[in-house]
């Protein structure tokens, strides 16, 4: 029995390791492997170079049995796939290998603003923006980081690859430019002889520092109790240096007698050939007038800076001196006479202050515009604007002799304020025929000739729009 037994145990455990080689051998696999990585970045348009593989069943090379599939295209940012196939009874083994092409130049940074920056001394950087991209990863703005560090700043960004890219922003801190002084009130008045002046004020402001009002510095005197021409320099320094300098011009003038007539010569239109004529005359004649003057010809400058210089007011009429342009609205009115008392500035150095609508703030030609003269009569006076009309015609504009304007002129004056309205434009002979004549008869007749300051009081028309 025990002999028996044997037997069978024996038997049995041949049986399992025979059906076990079997099994093993049936189950056997071929086998792939891949030379190089499993994965494989390749530069746009890189040629694939294959690293190699080799393929075996059991200890049997197969490699020349393999077959390679692929997707890849080398021309094209994007994920490929190389696969290795080997057929073995029934059944496909393979292998896969990923390409990834990429262009892996690094990343891009791209600057919003300059990248050189000027910047006051003392001011906090505040970034201008960025944006960073990457053939690979796409938008990287997130993963941009930024630096300031002394005078630059610096921006950095990885891309997934490991690929860096550096840029920086200089920032350049000056202030090169200079404040500003804006001075209340008139920058060319007048005072009375014996009154007080007050400083109607200022204020000064910096790029840099801001309102740097309190460092201004005011020189020269102004003696109320002598007519004369005073000026007052304001001056003011950034805390880089750079300085401006303002002035203004305070004119004491004799107190009129209450009682006094006086006689205003307004021209309008000009400057023209006639300016100088005119000019001339009331040289000869110590009398002071007013020029509400529109663009002329450059070669005319020097003539309204004569007219300023001999003590003549210059007046405002208009740049462009076109009704449907001027009156077409608010702005369009501003927008002309703010050229032209630029024109004054540059010439006299003062901005003008007296001003004259064209045909009157009683025109009705600005109906174009409904109610715009009512409007304007306020709005100039906010802009610090006077404006002046006339209460004497001398009709100058129509074609009547020397003597008729004469005439006009001499037969309206019955006023304290006579203001005559006269014209500058070019050949204007009949006026300046009669100018002479007009002021011997003033002032044989007990007339004063004075310019209009805005201490003149003033003329105005009825509004009819
Ligand atoms: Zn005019």
């Amino acid at each position: 029995m025990k002999t028996k037994f044997k037997i069978i145990y024996i038997v049995t455990i041949f049986l399992i390791i025979i059906t076990s080689i079997i099994l093993c051998i049936l189950n056997r696999k071929p086998i792939i492997k891949l030379h190089g990585d499993e994965t494989i970045y390749l530069e746009l348009n890189q040629k694939y170079e294959e690293p190699g593989y080799e393929a075996r069943y059991i200890h049997k090379d197969i490699t020349d049995k393999v077959k390679i599939k692929s997707n890849l295209n080398n021309q094209k940012i994007g994920y490929y796939k190389i696969e290795y196939k080997v057929n073995f009874g029934k059944k496909t083994y393979k292998k896969i290998r990923n390409i990834k092409v990429i262009d892996s130049t690094t990343p891009v940074i791209n600057l919003l603003g300059s990248g050189t920056i000027e910047m006051c001394p003392n001011d906090k950087y505040t970034e201008l923006g960025f944006n960073a991209f990457d053939k690979f990863d796409g938008d990287v703005t997130s993963k941009v980081e930024s630096l300031v560090e002394d005078d630059t700043v610096y921006y950095y960004v990885e891309n997934s690859l490991g690929k860096k890219t550096m840029t920086e922003r200089k920032i350049v801190r000056q202030d090169t430019d200079e404040p500003t002084i804006e001075l209340e009130g008139y920058q060319s008045s007048v005072l009375y002889k014996g009154s007080t002046y007050f400083e109607p004020g200022y204020k000064a402001t910096d790029n840099c520092d801001g309102d740097i009002t309190d460092k201004v510095q005011i020189t020269g005197n102004i003696n109320t109790n002598k007519v004369g021409k005073y000026k007052l320099v304001y001056n003011v320094s950034d805390s880089a240096g750079n300085i401006t300098s303002i002035d203004r011009i305070i004119n004491i003038i004799e107190k009129p007698d209450k009682n006094q007539k006086t006689i205003y010569l307004t021209f309008d239109d000009g400057p023209s050939n006639s300016t100088e004529k005119i000019l001339d005359i009331l040289k000869e004649e110590n009398v002071k007038a007013t020029f509400f003057i529109i663009n002329a010809d450059e070669k005319y400058d020097s003539v309204i800076k004569r007219a300023y210089d001999e003590g003549h007011t210059i007046g405002l009429h208009s740049y462009s001196h076109k009704y449907k342009s001027i009156y077409k609205s608010e702005e369009a009115f501003f927008d002309d006479l703010e050229l032209i008392n630029d024109k004054v500035r540059k010439i006299t150095g003062y901005p003008a202050n007296i001003i004259r609508f064209p045909g009157g703030s009683s025109n009705t030609i600005s109906r174009i515009s409904r109610g715009l003269m009512t409007k304007l009569s306020i709005s100039t006076k906010e802009k610090g604007y006077i404006y002046y009309d006339w209460n004497i015609a001398s009709n100058d504009t129509s074609s009547i002799s020397s003597k008729k304007v004469y005439k006009n002129v001499i037969s309206g004056l019955k006023y304290n304020t006579n203001i005559v309205l006269m014209h500058d434009f070019a050949n204007n002979k009949k006026t300046i025929n009669a100018l002479r004549d007009i002021i011997q008869y003033g002032k044989k007749n007990g007339y004063e000739f004075d310019k209009i300051t805005e201490m003149t009081p003033q003329i105005k028309h009825e509004i009819r729009n």
